[in-house]
């Protein structure tokens, strides 16, 4: 055996060396030599690893985190849809560094007549204006949104000197602040909610016409510290719309005023629920709480109507208590049904709790509760328990969106009652995506402004799993077939994964169904489900309470599965690169003893002597001019080697003859890859007899020729039929080159004659 296999390689490396020849020419005539390589490693991209982050991807010895303590007073003005605010902060400078300043994030800003986001964005007229976007677009008055902020003083009431700079703020201390030390301020603030249904936004309220109500979902409403640490220093970019937050851990008490029929919900415990809640609806809230198969009603349709028509003068003050969040917000509204269910959650008990107003029903009285509760259970178990004592889902028209503890989701039926398939899922998608992101950045609390995908996308492949937790089956959007087409497209409007958030073309595929997609075939193509999962837990594991960034994310998952992966984030997070592999030639050998003519002028070419080489196998392609020639020697092969096992008894060893079957056929099939990325090959070969044998060549079988391989091997049977990643596995964008022979594409011709004779 080891003779045939060095005949073989030098017969074959012979080949190869010619076309490897040819790709040093070309890399020379571009400029000299570097390192192309695909398999390089990642070092030159990841930051240095230090005393905050180690090179294993988990938190240096040395690492820390700014804390930040909120306590405020907040009014809502339902009348006059206006919000205000005093916050007490206290900041806690965990850093080794002396700060002069704080930076803190004045979101609202965004909706500031003036604001800079109208201005960088760039556009022509478009051919088509529905009535809305004609009015936003030429005729409304700008919204008199942002903060107005009435003051920032010490605690002993003197001005604090700050400056406004777009939606960011930078406060000046009035003495800096040393390693370990803490500081308070306070700040007065309101501004004119904005109706986020009319000039769009994450928060703001919706206006029901028919009774006259609003839907508060309020959010981003307090100015906000800006996150300090090892990786940016004052994390300020602008806030744009696109790029989310960063935001610091810290506890919170927050007291809201609302009208006295309204019924809120928000991030933290409401230390005061019973006195909110009727006798009545705080008797069904205690039984919820052991309502472990169900969700029980707490203010039922009947009572929220009956709330929506009073417009009460007067008003009552909500209690709410957090530890270690890292945001805070809160939905409000006269016409909210209420319902509850208790989780199971290691040995902690989670309310899934829901806020809707009628005109979500019956679709959410149905599905919201139970799609949080199994939403709870399914993240817990791959990532780790939820840590919070509840998880809320509240209806609210167009959006989609994240806080600590509490989320807003989209999914309303038509007025009759009646909703399609499409509204159920999208509903049942976003509830699951959004509860979601309590793990992924409301714990594992990563740089949102920084990475957009270092949320969305661990979120949209968790979520994936979750939906199907939840329903086989579930149209989830993060499978890798979900992004063939945007890999495919126009390269000039895609940015790889690894761009600033407010800087890629469409945010959906970037930071959502891409990495999702990447993290799904690392699951089920490249790690396999043990290695993954274990290193994904890892992840969130070693940072939930803390700040990662990519490098930790990438670092991690090689370190806990130990293998090396740069290979496959170099291209999927950091080119825009896409996967087409293709089969290009398969080639059938027959098997002789006699010297090909081939072999034999290459002998000849070096001066050696044939004889030197015997006894040996040739392989001889039956489609080639060699055949036609060595088989006028060798007739018929098969009879002149009777038995491959008789021929090999006589000039092999018993080893080398044990390890051997009775081959018939010899293949050599050249892969080809026109794609950037490189991926393994996912193959099945179909042999005539009906059977099947799926092989998988990892990716590094790339790494000496980024364009074409070749795999040789023998059989005791005969190919009929070759896919390549025959269940769409690896987001291969053409995949008319993924089965030989080719299947033959129906001619345009022959469509309109079937259809024509079928119709
Ligand atoms: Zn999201």
């Amino acid at each position: 055996m080891k003779k045939i296999t060095f005949l073989l390689s030098f017969l074959i490396v012979s080949t190869f060396s010619f076309s490897q020849e040819k790709e040093t020419e070309v890399k020379e005539k571009e400029g000299g030599h570097y390192n192309i390589s695909k398999f390089r490693q990642l070092k030159q991209e990841l930051a240095t690893p230090n005393v905050y982050r180690t090179a294993s991807g988990a938190p240096g010895h040395e690492y820390y985190q700014q804390k930040v303590d909120y306590k405020m007073d907040i009014i809502l003005d339902d009348v006059n849809q206006k919000l205000y605010g005093v916050e007490t902060i206290k900041y806690h400078n965990n850093s080794p560094d002396v700060l002069k300043y704080l930076w803190v994030q004045l979101d609202q800003n965004i909706r500031a007549a003036d604001a800079r986001t109208n201005d960088v964005k760039a556009g022509g007229t478009s051919s088509y204006y529905s009535p809305k976007k004609f009015t936003n677009t030429f005729l409304r008055k700008p919204f008199d949104g942002g903060f107005n902020i009435d003051y920032v003083k010490d605690l002993s009431n003197n001005d604090i000197s700050h400056t406004i700079n777009g939606t960011m703020m930078r406060i000046d201390l009035a003495a800096p602040l040393k390693s370990g030390e803490s500081t308070s301020f306070k700040i007065k603030w309101w501004y004119n909610i904005p109706n986020y249904v009319e000039i769009g936004g994450r928060s703001g309220f919706e206006h029901f016409k028919k009774d006259g109500n609003n839907n508060y979902i309020i959010a981003q409403f307090f100015p906000r510290l800006a996150v300090y640490n090892d990786v940016e220093g004052w994390q300020n970019l602008q806030f744009l719309g696109t790029g989310e937050f960063a935001l610091e851990f810290g506890d919170y008490e927050v007291n809201i005023t609302t009208p006295a029929d309204h019924i809120l919900d928000g991030t933290g415990l409401i230390v005061n629920r019973k006195e909110m809640l009727t006798k009545k609806q705080w008797k069904r809230f205690v039984q919820a709480k052991t309502s472990f198969d169900k969700p029980v009603i707490i203010v039922t349709q009947e009572e929220a109507e009956e709330n929506e028509k009073e417009f009460s003068k007067e008003t009552k003050t909500w209690k709410l208590k957090a530890k270690n969040v890292r945001d805070f917000a809160f939905a409000t509204s006269r016409k909210y049904i209420l319902d509850a269910q208790a989780v199971k959650i290691g040995d902690n008990t989670v309310m899934a709790i829901s806020l809707y107003p009628k005109e979500g029903n019956p679709l959410w009285e149905e599905y919201s509760t139970r799609v949080v509760a199994s939403t709870l259970k399914s993240y817990s178990k791959q990532m780790f328990d939820y840590p919070y004592h509840k998880a809320i889902s509240v209806h609210a028209k167009q959006q989609g969106m994240e806080y600590p503890m509490i989320c807003f989701n989209f999914g309303r039926p038509k007025e009759d009652g009646t909703y399609s398939e499409r509204v159920r899922n999208g509903m049942i998608g976003v509830i699951i995506h959004e509860v979601g992101h309590n793990w992924f950045p409301m714990i594992v609390n990563s740089d949102e402004r920084q990475w957009g995908w270092m949320d969305e996308g661990l979120n949209t492949f968790a979520q994936l799993l979750a939906e199907q937790d939840f329903e086989k089956g579930f149209p989830s959007r993060g499978y890798p077939k979900n992004v063939v087409r945007y890999m495919g497209g126009n390269q000039k409007r895609i940015a790889p994964i690894m761009t600033q958030h407010d800087n890629v073309f469409s945010s959906g595929p970037n930071a959502y169904s891409k990495p999702a997609a990447g993290l799904y075939m690392l699951r089920e193509v490249i790690l396999g489900h043990d290695l993954f999962d274990m290193a994904f837990k890892t992840f969130a594991e070693r940072w939930k309470f803390k700040h990662p960034t990519p490098a930790d994310f990438f670092r991690t998952m090689e370190d806990a599965s130990g293998t090396d992966l740069d290979w496959f984030f170099r291209g999927w997070f950091y080119t825009t690169d896409f996967t087409d592999i293709g089969i290009k030639e398969v080639k059938k050998y027959v098997v002789t003893d006699k010297p090909t003519k081939k072999f034999k002028d290459r002998l000849e070419q070096f001066g050696a002597d044939i004889n030197d080489y015997l006894p040996a196998l040739f392989l001889v392609n039956t489609d080639s001019d060699e055949y036609t020639d060595d088989m006028a020697q060798v007739k018929n092969p098969a009879t002149d080697i009777t038995s491959l096992n008789e021929y090999l008894a006589d000039n092999f060893s018993p080893e080398e003859r044990k390890s051997l079957k009775n081959t018939k056929y010899f293949y050599e099939i050249t892969f080809e890859k026109p794609g950037g990325l490189v991926m393994p090959i996912i193959v099945d070969y179909i042999y005539t007899d009906g059977t099947k044998e799926s092989k998988y060549y990892p990716a590094e079988i790339w790494r000496f020729n980024d364009k074409e391989i070749k795999k040789v091997f023998a059989s005791d049977k005969e190919l009929k039929e070759i896919n390549i990643d025959p269940k769409q596995l690896t987001a291969d964008i053409d995949t008319s080159n993924n089965t030989w022979p080719k299947k033959k594409e129906e001619s345009e011709f022959d469509k309109f004659k079937k259809k024509n004779v079928t119709e």
